[in-house]
C-alpha cells in the first residue's frame, strides 16, 4: 500500500466516521420528532459516495450512515383526525394571491369556494381577529386596544365553544390568546404575548426564541443554553431544513452584512418555517378536532415593503407553501377555512404626500390625563383610540374634535366608531418640514403628533380573503362578499355546533345547525388560565409600527 493510498483510506475513514456520527445525531433527533429529517433524498449522496470509496472500512461506515439517514428520513404518516382547520393569513389580499397565481390557493378556489371577506373599522388586527373568532363586534367582545389579555375577551370564541362541546382544540398564534389555557390539544400564543407560556409547556421553546431579546432585557434568568434551546425546538417539531436555513442565515449575516430589508424578510420567513414545523408536528402529536394556525409575515412585511414587491411576494409564496403543507396532512373530508382579517394596499398619497406617520404616545398620554384611559395605535395614516371605559366615548370624541392646529382648524378628522373605539385621520395630511417647524396641536408642538417618514409604504384596506374546502363545500364557486362576523358561525357550522343568537352573522358555505342557542358566553365561566406575565409584548408592537419606538 503506497502512502498516497494510505492517506486516502484514512481520509475516507474519517469521512465515514463523520457521516455516521451525523446520521446518528439526525436519527436521535428524528426519534424525538418524526418530522425532523425532511432531507431523506440526501441519502442518494451517501450512496454515491460509498460507490466511489475504495477503502472497505470507509465504505461500510458510509453505507451504515446512508441506511440510518434513509430510515430516519422515511416517515409514513396518514392524514390527521382534525375535522376543521382554520388558517389565518394576516392582511392577505386577492390582489397579490391572484397576481402571483399561487398554486395552493388556486387549488383551494378550484376545489372549494371563495369570497371577499369585508373587514371593518377600526382595522387593527387584535380587534379584528377577536371579532372573527367570536362573531361579535368590539363593543361586545371588549377587545378595543392592545392592552388586552385573553381574560379580557368578554365573549366566547369558537374554540371555547368547541371545547365545551367536547372537541379537542389546537390553537396556534391567534391574536389575543395570552395567557393560554390547558386544553386537550395545544395552545401557542401569538406575537402580542409578553411571556413564553404555552400548552403543553414543552412548546414554550418557540416563544422563548421569539422573546429572547426581551427576556434578557428583563433580566429573567437565562433559562436555556443554545444546545438546550435547539433540542427543545426539535422536540416541539422543528425540522432539519429549518435548522440548516438558520445556520445558513447566521453565516450570511456575518459574512455579507445584509441590508435590513433582507434581514427582516429572513427573520419573518424563518418564523414562518418554525411555526409551520411545530404546528404540523402538533397536529399529529396532539390530534385536535379543531385547529387554527395564523401567519403574519404577509402583514408585517407588507407595511414596510409594499414598494418592493419581491419581498411581499416572498411572504405570499411562503403562505402558499404552508397552506399546501397543512392541506397535505388533512383527510379529504376535513374542512379547511382560510381567512384574512383585512386586505392590503399601497399607502394613500404618492410621493411626499404619503410620507408621514401620525404619532401615538403624546396623544395617548394627554387623552388619558385629560379625559379617560386609552390605547392609541397607528396603522398607516390612521390612528385608533381604544377607551378602557366605553362610557367615556362622548367626552373623548368631543375632546379630540376640539384639538385645533395653529390656524384654528381641527387637527383630526374624528370617526366615532362606537363601543369605545374612535378612528382618527389628520384633517390636513399635507405634512411638510415647514409645517412641522411651526404648527401646533391644542397648543403643543405638532412634532409630538406627526412625523415625516417614508418607512411605511403599505397599509390595511377592507377587502380580505375567505376560502373554504372540504366535505359539503361546492367546488369552483365564488360567493358574494361575507363579513368578519360570519366566520364564527361558519366554523361552528363546520363542526356541527349551533351558533348563538348573539352572533351577528350567518354561516357561509356550511348549513347552520338549528335552532341557535341563546348565548354561548356561559362557557367562559370557571375557565382555568395558565399564569403568565401582565402586559403585552411592546417590542413587537413597536416593530410592527403600531406604537412608537
Ligand atoms: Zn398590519
Amino acid at each position: 500500500m503506497g502512502s498516497g493510498r494510505l492517506g486516502a483510506s484514512i481520509g475516507g475513514r474519517l469521512l465515514g466516521i463523520v457521516a455516521l456520527l451525523g446520521s446518528l445525531a439526525v436519527t436521535a433527533a428524528d426519534a424525538r420528532n418524526p418530522f425532523f429529517n425532511d432531507l431523506g433524498p440526501a441519502m442518494l449522496g451517501g450512496a454515491l459516495l460509498a460507490f466511489f470509496l475504495r477503502d472497505r472500512v470507509a465504505r461500510i461506515l458510509v453505507v451504515a450512515a446512508t441506511v440510518l439517514w434513509g430510515v430516519s428520513g422515511f416517515s409514513p404518516r396518514g392524514p390527521v383526525d382534525a375535522k376543521v382547520v382554520v388558517l389565518g393569513v394576516d392582511g392577505a389580499t386577492f390582489d397579490v394571491i391572484d397576481r402571483l397565481g399561487l398554486p395552493n390557493f388556486k387549488a383551494l378556489a378550484d376545489e372549494g369556494t371563495r369570497a371577499t371577506l369585508t373587514s371593518m373599522e377600526p382595522m387593527f388586527s387584535p380587534l379584528l381577529w377577536t371579532t372573527i373568532a367570536s362573531g361579535r363586534p368590539p363593543a361586545e367582545h371588549g377587545v378595543r386596544g392592545f392592552h388586552v389579555a385573553s381574560t379580557d375577551c368578554d365573549v366566547a370564541r369558537f374554540w371555547d365553544i368547541a371545547e365545551d362541546r367536547g372537541h379537542r382544540v389546537g390553537l396556534y398564534k391567534w391574536l389575543v390568546d395570552y395567557p393560554p389555557r390547558e386544553v386537550a390539544g395545544f395552545w401557542v400564543p401569538s406575537w402580542l404575548a409578553p411571556g413564553p407560556e404555552t400548552w403543553p409547556a414543552e412548546l414554550s421553546y418557540v416563544k422563548e426564541l421569539e422573546l429572547s431579546k426581551r427576556l434578557r432585557r428583563k433580566q429573567v434568568a437565562a433559562r436555556h443554553g443554545t444546545v438546550d434551546l435547539v433540542w427543545g425546538l426539535v422536540g416541539a417539531g422543528v425540522r432539519l431544513t429549518t435548522l440548516v436555513r438558520a445556520v445558513a442565515w447566521s453565516v450570511e449575516e456575518r459574512v455579507l452584512h445584509p441590508k435590513p430589508a433582507r434581514a427582516n424578510l429572513v427573520m419573518q420567513t424563518m418564523r414562518g418555517r418554525i411555526d409551520r414545523d411545530v404546528f404540523i408536528a402538533q397536529l399529529h402529536a396532539r390530534d385536535p378536532d379543531l385547529a387554527t394556525f395564523t401567519y403574519y409575515a404577509t402583514d408585517g412585511l407588507a407595511h414596510l415593503y409594499w414598494d418592493q414587491p419581491e419581498i411581499v411576494e416572498a411572504a405570499y409564496w411562503q403562505a402558499d407553501a404552508i397552506l399546501g403543507d397543512i392541506r397535505a396532512q388533512l383527510s379529504p373530508d376535513a374542512r379547511l377555512i382560510v381567512v384574512s382579517d383585512h386586505g392590503f394596499k399601497a399607502m394613500d398619497g404618492t410621493g411626499l404626500a404619503g410620507q408621514f406617520a401620525p404619532l401615538t404616545e403624546r396623544l395617548r398620554a394627554r387623552l388619558t390625563a385629560e379625559v379617560a384611559a386609552a390605547d392609541v395605535t397607528k396603522v398607516g395614516h390612521k390612528l385608533t383610540v381604544g377607551l378602557e371605559d366605553p362610557a367615556q366615548q362622548a367626552p373623548a370624541v368631543a375632546w379630540l374634535a376640539a384639538l385645533r392646529d395653529a390656524s384654528g382648524e381641527p387637527f383630526y378628522k374624528v370617526e366615532d366608531l362606537g363601543g369605545g373605539t374612535i378612528g382618527l385621520t389628520l384633517a390636513d395630511e399635507q405634512i411638510t418640514v415647514e409645517r412641522l417647524a411651526g404648527d401646533t396641536v391644542g397648543g403643543e408642538a405638532v412634532t409630538g403628533y406627526v412625523k415625516l417618514t417614508d418607512a411605511y409604504t403599505g397599509t390595511h384596506e377592507a377587502r380580505g380573503i375567505f376560502y373554504a374546502v372540504g366535505a359539503g363545500v361546492p367546488a369552483g364557486a365564488t360567493i358574494a362578499p361575507r363579513d368578519l362576523v360570519d366566520i364564527a358561525p361558519t366554523v361552528l357550522a363546520a363542526l356541527g355546533i349551533p351558533a348563538s343568537l348573539e352572533m351577528l352573522g350567518s354561516a357561509a358555505v356550511f348549513p347552520e345547525v338549528t335552532p341557535r342557542v341563546a348565548d354561548w358566553d356561559g362557557v367562559l365561566l370557571n375557565l382555568a388560565w395558565l399564569g403568565g406575565e401582565d402586559g403585552q409584548n411592546e417590542e413587537a408592537l413597536k416593530a410592527l409600527g403600531y406604537i412608537e419606538e
